[in-house]
């Protein structure tokens, strides 16, 4: 039963309730693994009862992240969390992870549209050819809001982004061939612009390369990619609405 309760899948605080109710081992003892895949904004789901568990999967589909998140109850005890289909990282999603997840060690986020740290949007990428996994080490890598929520996470060492792209063969994206300009999730419109403006360049370069504040134990940050489609036509930037949660980011 220990085997079979390691990794335990609930969609509801009622799920844990029950299973309470029938196998209280597998949050006093068996589970290791969680993976909740929240159904509902307002549910309360208590994971401190989980005694032993040591990964969290999140699972989004289509209920609205910050909102979802901030109803988990601190795990101390988790030092993995992987989030998946999220649609939009905001402000209060970050603070909840701070909040619920203070001995995190490991992050990892599959995400629908990076949020460009540059001009605050979240954007679907689109590249001319396949990018290829880009791995940062030493510290650097985050993009600016990351950076500044997650530093008082004293134990996160590992971040992994995986994001969705789109191909699009026509005049107008940025590729990531030598990514000299360490790309950290902008979004096309901020690179082009990044590599055109020879002042503005060597400013975020200079604070990518040496970050005034970051997680202490940090040293590694991954970005890898999920192909989403193939754009035929000439099309405009696919930029979402800003978010007016962010409103409290200053400049970089
Ligand atoms: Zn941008």
């Amino acid at each position: 039963m220990e085997a079979w309760f390691f990794t335990s899948i609930f969609r509801c605080s009622t799920d844990v309730e029950r299973a309470q109710v029938l196998f209280p081992q597998i949050a006093s003892q068996w589970a290791r693994r969680l993976c909740f895949t929240p159904n509902n904004a307002s549910d309360q789901i208590d994971i401190t009862i989980f005694r032993r568990v040591r990964r969290i999967f999140l699972e989004y589909n289509g209920v609205k992240s910050a909102l979802c998140f901030g109803n988990i109850t601190v795990a101390v005890g988790a030092v993995e969390l992987d989030i998946l289909n999220n649609c939009a990282t905001s402000l209060p999603f970050l603070i909840s992870i701070r909040t619920a997840f203070p001995s995190l060690r490991v992050l990892r986020i599959r995400q629908v549209m990076p949020w460009c740290h540059l001009c605050n949007i979240h954007n679907f990428l689109e590249f001319s050819r396949a990018p290829q996994t880009i791995t940062y080490t030493g510290g650097v890598g985050l993009p600016i809001h990351f950076a500044r929520v997650l530093s008082a996470l004293q134990h996160l060492h590992t971040v992994e982004f995986s994001s969705a792209y789109f191909l699009n063969r026509n005049a107008g994206t940025y590729d990531l061939d030598d990514n000299s300009l360490l790309w950290t999730g902008e979004c096309t419109s901020c690179m082009l612009l990044l590599s055109s403006d020879e002042e503005f360049r060597d400013e975020i370069l200079a604070k990518k390369k040496s970050p005034i504040i970051r997680p202490p134990s940090l040293e590694i940050v991954r970005w890898s990619f999920l192909m989403n489609g193939e754009i035929e036509e000439c099309s405009s930037s696919s930029e979402s609405e800003e978010d007016g949660e962010n409103d409290e980011i200053g400049d970089l």
